[in-house]
């Protein structure tokens, strides 16, 4: 079973190595991040968000299983960056905090499918923006490292709100202690990269 989890754990800040194989248990793992991606009403999740150490992103920009397209990207790269845009972006790793982040307009990002085949996609628009914060979580960056200061500055508050509530978890012994989740992240690592 998985769960999203929020700033600051630390497998948010894991950076990722290649998977080494697509199989069958990679699709079970996709399936979980759609229907969890689904329930919180996001448009994509990565791999670090579900505290798994793969370089791995789903994407529906409809958010609806019903409407859209399905994309899973396997060990993505992005090879070609093209202009700048700025626009609102939230996170499922942080609730309910919106800022302005500055991207390139149009990527191209090769992927392997969950089929085992090598895509190239040109992204522009919200699938290029979308792309890119998933693509950034996968090597432990997050939205919040993009911010200019004065966005930053304006949802410090709400940072330091789950900041706090991630330590009351940790206290009740919901979230386990660093070494633990470090160890777990490195060991699953070993048998999949
Ligand atoms: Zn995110």
């Amino acid at each position: 079973m998985l769960r999203i989890v929020n700033y600051p754990h630390p497998a948010l800040r894991h950076k990722s190595k290649p998977l080494r194989r697509v199989d069958a248990e990679l699709g079970k793992i996709v399936r979980e991040m759609f229907a969890l991606m689904y329930q919180q009403k996001g448009i994509g999740l990565a791999a670090n968000q579900v505290d798994l150490p793969y370089r791995l992103f789903v994407l529906n920009l409809e958010g609806d299983p019903s409407k859209g397209q399905e994309h899973a990207f396997i060990n993505p790269v992005i090879s070609k960056r093209h202009g700048t845009a700025e626009a609102e972006e939230g996170c499922l790793s942080f609730p309910e905090i919106f800022a302005p982040v500055r991207r390139s307009e149009k990527v191209t990002l090769s992927a392997y499918n969950l089929a085992g085949q090598e895509l190239t996609y040109e992204l522009t628009g919200l699938f290029a923006r979308a792309a890119q914060h998933e693509y950034d979580h996968l090597d432990g960056v997050l939205f919040i490292d993009r911010l200019s200061p004065a966005a930053l500055l304006s949802i410090k508050e709400k940072l330091r709100d789950l900041e706090l509530q991630f330590q009351g978890d940790r206290r009740r012994g919901v979230i386990p202690e660093d070494p633990q989740i470090f160890a777990r992240l490195n060991e699953l690592e070993a048998l999949r990269t």
